[in-house]
């Protein structure tokens, strides 16, 4: 059997419940978009050895791959539609994977109630690559954007910091093992309810994808703003508070390391009730991390009201 017919028919049965996929039998899948609605697209990569580790679960490639690009439709206050998939495997093509891969794929599809529209799959020499489009939409002209801080604003951040990034660690072995980290890691939760019930409330919102100060650095610098993040307010897991009271040389990893896939928001203090209510009715935590001020560039203060500074904001692509 040829490796693509494998991919094709182990896709195939994924694609069948979503009626605008044309069952994966055209050249291209069609969606109705209502007149007042506008689409939102992303798309995401990951290869071996950047973005997950050679030996990694390919059933848990697939799910980060889906959440990674969820979480920028959430970033945008969109509603998840459905994805399409590129799939390049090395030269020859490991059946087990594949299958382990489209599971996840299948299972983290399911879980969202996302659609497979379509996709591609080839095989090439090097390493194996993945891309993911993730389609979503929102009320015309209402998408969330990075650049509407403004000075006087509240900043937010979903969940909790640092766990992802932390994980790798101890992937890598840098730290001892913590199954909760590793666990975020692999897969982050997309924070779509959040993302679109705040849409009418927040004036700015990104996903930490790069880690907190790069990712506030984009905000900022769009928005033409300072951001002010205070660190005794950051949100923390317990297992991350107690590395960071004992060794507090990881701070600069969990500041700037990627992968948390939290929602960083700019809210105009008067939403903040309205903000409350959003977050309990997505079911987020949801903590305040500082605030906008007129300026550039983002402040982070320690507890004594000292500003950090940092050798490498963030991950650079
Ligand atoms: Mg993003």
């Amino acid at each position: 059997m040829r490796e693509f017919d494998l991919i094709g028919r182990l896709l195939r049965p994924l694609a069948r419940q979503a009626k605008e996929s044309l069952g994966l039998e055209d050249d291209a899948a069609v969606l109705a978009v209502a007149p007042d609605r506008e689409l939102v697209a992303t798309l995401d990569m990951m290869a071996a050895g950047r973005h997950y580790l050679d030996g990694d679960d390919p059933a848990l490639v697939a799910r980060k791959l889906v959440r990674v690009n969820l979480s920028d439709l959430a970033a945008m206050g969109a509603t998840a539609r459905g994805i399409l998939l590129g799939y390049a495997a090395r030269g020859d093509l490991d059946e087990d994977a594949a299958r382990r891969f489209v599971e996840g794929l299948g299972r983290d599809l399911e879980h969202f109630s996302l659609a497979l529209l379509g996709g591609d799959t080839i095989s090439q020499a090097r390493g194996e690559v993945f891309s993911l489009t993730a389609l979503g939409e929102v009320p015309k002209g209402e998408a969330l954007r990075r650049c509407g801080a403004r000075a006087g604003d509240l900043l937010y951040l979903s969940g909790t910091l640092g766990d992802a990034p932390l994980g790798l660690a101890a992937l890598k072995g840098e730290l001892a093992r913590r199954e909760a980290w590793i666990e975020r890691f692999y897969l982050p939760s997309p924070r779509l309810s959040l993302g679109q019930r705040v849409r009418p409330i927040a004036h700015a919102a990104i996903d930490v994808s790069d880690g907190l100060v790069a990712d506030a650095g984009h905000m900022a610098r769009t928005s033409g703003v300072r951001l002010v993040i205070d660190r005794a307010r950051l949100p923390l897991s317990a297992d991350t508070c107690r590395l960071l009271a004992e060794q507090p040389e990881w701070w600069t990893r969990v500041l700037t390391g990627g992968d948390d896939y939290e929602l960083l928001l700019a809210v105009p203090p008067e939403g903040r009730d309205d903000l409350m209510r959003a977050a309990q009715a997505a079911r987020t935590p949801l903590a305040w991390i500082g605030r906008v001020e007129a300026g550039e560039g983002v402040t982070v203060r320690d507890e004594a009201g000292r500003a950090l500074s940092f050798a490498h904001p963030g991950f650079v692509h």
